[in-house]
């Protein structure tokens, strides 16, 4: 846990070292150990609720990304042939010792994305449960097997690692996110080079500790700090096989073409504006509760934040009222206070950056019913903090309707019936999440049915899916052609070969020049 006066962290619970330690450097991990990267460019990493530098992050160069995919592959064969039972020993042992720990990680979440702890320990849970998934690797690798495709001959399918695989991944969840991609690129048994966000990379350096505590043999897992020039050399370097992308649009779409241009495996989730479709059926007062923290949850920091609400028919009038007061009531203090239900947002840039859609909202004639801008909190005047904001009579062709603003800000859209309702989510650019609040089944089928969005709640706000589903959007909000964990990723992270076999007599038949028939 983080002790707020000393700044620094304890033990976690059951951990036998010493988590992290407070205005050190952060650095690489390759070859199971921390290293120092060879860069000398540093980046500050900020405490949101402060405004002050934590500690800084050294930037690491194409070299360092060598050195990690060369330990990388010199490890790869071995761990490739490793059964995976006991891949999934290792993993078990992981997931013991990140479930120990996980206070100790939301803490750490906290204290440099600035979400609430609880919401930190939410997503510390949500990435645990991948690797609780991974643990089942043996059986999601099984093959299929045909016997007797023709006279003596067996054919079968089988899937194998692709050899070093790599995930970039964004600042907003800093532990679940890396935990969609490495839990199951390990267990499938490829090795793993983690490029996390520099904004808040600390938890990459312990997640890459506790595996290698678990038993992971040094090499499969390795974490390499840095920005656009560590990104670069793993699009381009010849032993990066694949590579899984978390972050916005522009950068999902450059990842997805040039990983193509090399000729590499990619998967670029991207950016989201998510709807929330509100029938005149919709039992409000859930409703509202839904909404409010789905909106203001995380500061509207995830991608999977609703940010429009679509008001069908007159039920605007029932539910904006509620809104106002109930965004006006948020409770917004450091993410570490328990009474917290939103904290700061990540930087000063990302403040500016909402502050300025505010303006463009306003410029553009939408009706500004909760301004949040100029927020403070006692204490911590120099944090990143923003109110909650509330748009009401917001149109189409808005920038606040349009773009991404990833901040607390939500914008009303009214419609006159599902079929609007629809064709408004169907049109706009993105497909991340999606939900429909109603009481009539027919309506939810029909909604579940028509929408173009890879993920669809039904009187669920945020339909993150399980572990064992695969987490994905459609149109700009993922490049490539397979979601994230579950199965998809499993397919993902290895490819499938396909084998027959025969076992002849020993009696020759002469020259076979005939295309085989079966
Ligand atoms: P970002 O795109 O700025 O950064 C993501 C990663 O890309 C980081 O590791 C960063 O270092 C790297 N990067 C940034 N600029 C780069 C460049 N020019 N070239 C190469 N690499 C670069 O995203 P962010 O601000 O960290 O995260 C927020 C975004 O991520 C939002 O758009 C959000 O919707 C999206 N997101 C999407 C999902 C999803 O599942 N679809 C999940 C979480 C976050």
């Amino acid at each position: 846990m983080k002790d707020q006066n000393s700044g620094s962290f304890t033990e976690g619970a059951g951990s036998t070292q010493a988590a992290y330690i407070d205005n050190a450097d952060v650095a690489n991990f390759i070859n199971g150990q921390v290293v120092a990267s060879s860069g000398q460019r540093r980046q500050d990493v900020f405490n949101p609720s402060t405004g002050q530098v934590a500690r800084q992050v050294i930037l690491s160069n194409a070299q360092d990304v060598d050195a990690a995919v060369a330990s990388a592959k010199a490890a790869s064969q071995a761990w490739a042939d490793t059964a995976p039972i006991r891949r999934a020993r290792i993993m078990n042992q992981f997931l013991r010792l990140m479930n120990e720990n996980a206070d100790t990680l939301a803490a750490m979440i906290t204290a440099e994305h600035g979400k609430v702890f609880t919401d930190a320990q939410g997503e510390v849970a949500r990435g645990i449960d991948i690797i609780e998934f991974a643990c089942g690797i043996p059986s999601l690798l099984k093959g299929d097997y045909t016997e007797q495709v023709a006279n003596g001959i067996d054919n079968w399918t089988m899937r194998q690692p692709l050899g070093v695989v790599a995930g970039i991944t964004p600042f907003n969840f800093p532990c679940m996110v890396p935990c969609w991609m490495f839990p199951v690129a390990i267990a499938a048994g490829n090795s793993f080079i983690l490029k996390p966000s520099e904004r808040d990379p600390s938890v990459s350096i312990l997640l890459a500790q506790l595996f290698k505590q678990a038993g992971l043999p040094d090499g499969i897992f390795n974490v390499v700090q840095g920005d656009k020039v560590v990104v670069d050399r793993l699009l381009e370097h010849p032993d990066v096989a694949a590579l899984s992308f978390v972050g916005s649009t522009p950068i999902a779409q450059y990842i997805y073409e040039r990983g193509a241009h090399f000729g590499k495996r990619v998967q670029a989730l991207g950016g989201a504006k998510n709807h929330m479709i509100i029938m005149p059926d919709a039992d409000i007062e859930r409703t509202v509760d839904a909404l409010v923290g789905a909106a203001y949850g995380s500061a509207g920091e995830r991608c999977m934040a609703i940010s429009v609400a679509v008001l069908v028919g007159d039920v605007g009038k029932k539910i904006i009222p509620l809104l106002e007061q109930r965004t006006r009531a948020l409770k917004i203090k450091d993410g570490m206070n328990l009474g917290a239900e939103m904290g700061p947002v990540v930087t000063k840039d990302a403040l500016a950056r909402i502050e300025n859609y505010i303006a463009s909202g306003v410029e553009q004639g939408a009706e500004l019913l909760v301004d949040g801008r100029g927020y403070k909190v006692d204490g911590h005047e120099n944090g990143y903090y923003i109110g909650g904001t509330l748009f009401d009579k917001v149109s189409p062709d808005m920038t606040i309707y349009k773009e991404e603003i990833f901040g607390p800000v939500l914008v009303c859209v009214h419609v006159n019936h599902l079929g609007a309702a629809v064709d408004l989510v169907n049109r706009h650019e993105f497909g991340n999440g999606v939900s429909c609040f109603t009481s009539d089944g027919h309506t939810a089928r029909e909604f579940a049915r028509r929408i173009q969005v890879g993920m669809v709640g039904v009187n669920v706000p945020i339909p993150v899916p399980m572990s064992w589903h695969g987490f994905g959007g459609w149109k700009r909000s993922l490049f490539g052609d397979m979601h994230s964990y579950g199965e998809e990723g499993v397919r993902f992270y290895t490819r499938q070969k396909s084998i027959m076999q025969r076992w002849p007599e020993n009696i020759s038949k002469g020259n076979e020049f005939i295309m085989p028939t079966m």
